[in-house]
């Protein structure tokens, strides 16, 4: 499948169109970014493992009955998806708190959450990404109740599998964020990447961090992380 069109090109990667007018190819960018693009680096070689990562993970989730937009890895650096129509929500599932959840509500790094907690996000730049609740969800128009309903119940069963997953192979699965895509027939899958840019992954035994927090506080070589993930999960 050759490359066509350049359709986006966000901060990790770039979408192209293919010869199928139902495809798209990601490609995974060397780029690393975080506080909403304030923070910037090149890291050679972090394309190459999100998509083999990520790849992975969406092998996993479709072997266990979850839609995704994932057709298969065709290159290092590229994979082939089916073309969604991206809602602007973010989905995050949190069964330890870090990050944004601290400084928002005071809790301590590390604290469990059990059940899991669903939060939802308005994907906008311009906004950093706020928090929000369903009704502004249904007010805004960012997607339907049934939607709302199928994002939540598909989220925290990605939860489930992922997690059991990791913690097989040795890693927390702390946090993560999905973002969903309407299909041509109308249905839901889960879209972009999910890769250590996008979850947090601490080493069972140690606790150390392994995903993109390294980049964000300075916590040792991003790529010696990303590659511990990738070898742990069987890559
Ligand atoms: N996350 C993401 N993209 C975003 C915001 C968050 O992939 O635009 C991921 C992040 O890597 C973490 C989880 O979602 O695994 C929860 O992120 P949080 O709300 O704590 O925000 P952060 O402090 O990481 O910006």
């Amino acid at each position: 499948m050759e490359k066509g069109k350049k359709v986006y090109e966000g901060k990790a990667k770039v979408v192209f169109e293919t010869q199928d007018p139902d495809k798209y190819i990601l490609y995974f960018k060397d780029s690393a970014t975080a506080f909403d693009g304030l923070k910037k680096a090149e890291v050679s070689g972090k394309g190459v493992l999100n998509n083999k990562i990520s790849s992975l993970i969406f092998e996993i989730l479709e072997k266990n009955g979850i839609k995704t937009h994932y057709i298969e890895r065709i290159s290092d650096n590229e994979m082939l998806v089916w073309k969604a129509d991206r809602l602007l929500v973010e989905v995050v599932v949190r069964n330890v708190a870090a990050g944004s959840i601290c400084k928002r509500l005071g809790f301590k790094e590390g604290e469990v959450f059990d059940p899991p907690l669903v939060e939802f996000f308005y994907k906008s730049d311009e906004l950093h990404d706020p928090l929000i609740c369903v009704e502004h969800i249904k007010l805004m128009n960012l997607a339907t109740e049934e939607e709302v309903k199928i994002m939540r119940e598909t989220a925290l069963k990605v939860n489930s599998i992922l997690s059991e997953f990791f913690d097989k192979n040795g890693i927390k699965l702390v946090d993560f964020k999905l973002e969903f895509g309407r299909l041509p027939d109308g249905s839901l899958a889960v879209v972009d990447e999910i890769s250590p840019d996008s979850c947090r992954l601490w080493d069972k035994k140690t606790g150390e961090k392994l995903d993109k927090d390294r980049f964000r506080f300075e916590l040792g070589d991003l790529l010696e992380g990303y590659r511990k993930i990738f070898e742990r999960i069987g890559g």
